[in-house]
């Protein structure tokens, strides 16, 4: 009936638990499409390039922004970060839905964008800071300085969780995991007006 995808941009500050909700919608759901983002900053250990992020040099990152490759980009805590546009669009014109991981500001360009109107978006976070902090301790993958860098930065994220959608405050993560498959379920029932006129169009015929 609607041959476009959707949207469902997901953000938060870092060790909100975004990749651990995001997971669980993967794992669960079909005609899903996570939007596999290219980056700068070094991999993680456990990480897999092509599967979590797609890690370039700087120089690299440069070029594909010179050739006008992204979506949107940002400098998220001293790295580049950039979402490609191409298997974005390939995955809506398939029908599915694109599952997003992305900062703030990255967020803002995809609803100045012509994407907008088929988005959803919710940001994760914590139910303090000091419990991202212990998160992050937690995770074990950042060194105490890249922990500092992060706290920092989500307390200037943290004012914009207003503009979102949606809000999950990823306590109890059963009830996050739950609120999530929601979110799934009702972004997939977001439609661009183009989409509707040409339902109701058809509708009308038949
Ligand atoms: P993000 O993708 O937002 O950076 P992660 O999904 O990597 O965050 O989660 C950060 C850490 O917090 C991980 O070690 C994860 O297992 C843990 N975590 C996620 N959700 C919860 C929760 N509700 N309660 C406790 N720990 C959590
Ligand atoms: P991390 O280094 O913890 O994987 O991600 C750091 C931050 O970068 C997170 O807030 C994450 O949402 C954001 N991020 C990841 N990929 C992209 C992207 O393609 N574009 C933008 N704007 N932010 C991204």
């Amino acid at each position: 009936m609607f041959d476009k995808g959707a949207l469902l941009v997901v953000s938060g500050p870092s060790g909100a638990g975004k990749s651990t909700l995001i997971k669980t919608i993967l794992q669960e759901q079909k005609d899903i499409y996570f939007s596999i983002s290219t980056t700068t900053r070094p991999m993680r250990p456990g990480e897999v390039d092509g599967k979590d992020y797609y890690f370039v040099t700087k120089e690299e990152f440069e070029k594909d922004i010179e050739e006008g490759m992204f979506l949107e980009w940002a400098n998220v805590h001293g790295n580049y970060y950039g979402t490609s546009l191409r298997p974005v669009l390939q995955a809506l014109n398939e029908g599915k839905l694109v599952l997003f991981d992305i900062d703030v500001q990255g967020f803002f360009s995809i609803k100045t964008s012509d994407l907008a109107p088929l988005m959803t978006s919710v940001f994760v976070t914590t139910p303090s800071m000091s419990e991202l902090k212990e998160r992050l301790e937690q995770r074990g993958t950042d060194s105490r300085e890249v922990i500092q860098k992060r706290l920092e930065n989500a307390q200037k994220e943290i004012v914009h969780m207003g503009e979102y959608d949606y809000i999950i405050i990823n306590s109890d993560l059963e009830i996050s995991k739950q609120q999530m498959r929601a979110l799934a379920t009702v972004a997939r029932l977001k439609h661009a007006q183009d989409e509707i006129e040409s339902f109701i169009k058809n509708w009308c015929k038949s």
